[in-house]
């Protein structure tokens, strides 16, 4: 097996370096560590002044941010831990607001608006929405009407635009995302949507979903640009995305990793699956007319995604076999043997 840092290639060297955080685990933590800094004086304050209960507030609160950024830190994961915050925030906002009377108030604002950083925005609608009618609950005897109607609209409002705000936001990133990883020629994904998705699938933890990987290399391809034209080379490109579309399942993704090169990742499809899929393309191709009057074939490499590999590992086995399927002929599929580096078979 390799090791986590091996790379040969230093083009996929950082595919198998350190895991990238999410932006919204460092956004997480950073909340986290805000929250810390700014209660940690009250609580210190309250503890001087003898003020027990409040102090226990504060600090619980501060004991359960720390543990979410030790707890993120480590794993990574940011979902129910970001939830688990928003909660937290709710509930010490209350606890507050119970213990220190109407004037505390105002820590409704900064604590609702934080749900919209760490949370889905209708998950965050959803808990302030149940924490806003909690403290009405709690604050109809101690209010004037119109202050508390005033108070209401107000936390409305702003709930409404910070729903707004996150809610374009995240489509926002949505369409960027998949416009940046859309390779434009041929409406399959591109290098980067390749790389992030060998992460991904490194990073997975769930072990039930096996893959494989197929690396795809039309051959001679130089010639057809040369014979008829770069024009009719790209519409080729097209039709080899179309029939590679045909002939995969929905779940399985693929990609232009290089000017004519492609690459699949077939999901839950183990070595001897995939090795059908990659000889059932070849001979697809080489039976269809990608262009009138000129054969195309490919060449295929394909290599099990191994969790003890790295996405560099997978990428250069998958090129190695690629490379002999090149070697002996071309119109070929070449499969990586698993657990055996150096090893191809016919
Ligand atoms: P082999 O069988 O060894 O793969 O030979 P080949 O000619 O396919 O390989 P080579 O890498 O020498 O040539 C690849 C060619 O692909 C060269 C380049 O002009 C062409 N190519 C790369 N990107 C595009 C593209 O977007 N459109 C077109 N029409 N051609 C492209
Ligand atoms: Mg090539
Ligand atoms: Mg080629």
């Amino acid at each position: 097996m390799s090791s986590g840092g091996k790379t040969g290639d230093g083009r996929w060297r950082w595919l198998s370096g350190k895991r990238q955080r999410r932006q919204e685990e460092v956004i997480l933590m950073l909340l986290c560590a805000l929250t810390i800094s700014s209660i940690l004086p009250f609580g210190i304050y309250r503890l001087l002044q003898g003020s027990w209960a409040t102090a226990v507030v504060d600090m619980s609160l501060v004991a359960a941010m720390s543990a979410v950024i030790v707890h993120v830190w480590r794993t990574g994961r940011y979902q129910v831990a970001g939830l688990a915050v928003t909660i937290f925030y709710s509930v010490g906002m209350l606890a507050v607001v119970y213990l220190r009377g109407v004037a505390l108030v105002y820590w409704v604002y900064p604590t609702m608006i934080a749900a919209y950083f760490v949370v889905r925005p209708s998950a965050a609608l959803t808990i302030n929405s149940i924490g806003l009618v909690l403290l009405v609950i709690m604050l109809l005897g101690q209010m004037a009407l119109d202050n508390l109607s005033t108070l209401v609209v107000t936390v409305g409002l702003v709930n409404l635009f910070a729903y707004v705000f996150a809610y374009r936001t995240g489509l926002q990133t949505q369409r960027l995302y998949t416009a940046v990883e859309l390779d434009f020629l041929t409406g399959v994904g591109n290098r980067r949507a390749l790389d992030r998705k060998l992460v991904e699938h490194a990073q997975e933890r769930r072990p039930l979903m096996e893959s494989s990987l197929l690396l795809l290399d039309l051959d001679h391809f130089k010639q057809v640009n040369d014979l008829h034209g770069h024009a009719a080379g790209d519409i080729v490109l097209k039709k080899m995305a179309e029939l590679m579309r045909a002939h995969t399942r929905s779940s399985d993704r693929i990609f232009r990793y290089g000017g004519e090169e492609f690459a699949i990742i077939a999901s839950g499809a183990g070595l001897s699956a995939a090795a059908h899929l990659a000889e059932g393309l070849r001979a697809a191709v080489a039976s269809a007319t990608l262009l009138e009057g000129h054969p195309i074939t490919i060449s295929i490499g394909v290599t099990y995604m191994d969790k003890g590999y790295t996405p560099t590992d997978w990428l250069e086995r998958a090129d190695k076999v690629l490379y002999a399927a090149k070697q002996a002929g071309r119109n070929a599929v070449r499969v990586a043997e698993p657990f055996e580096d150096n090893v191809c078979r016919p």
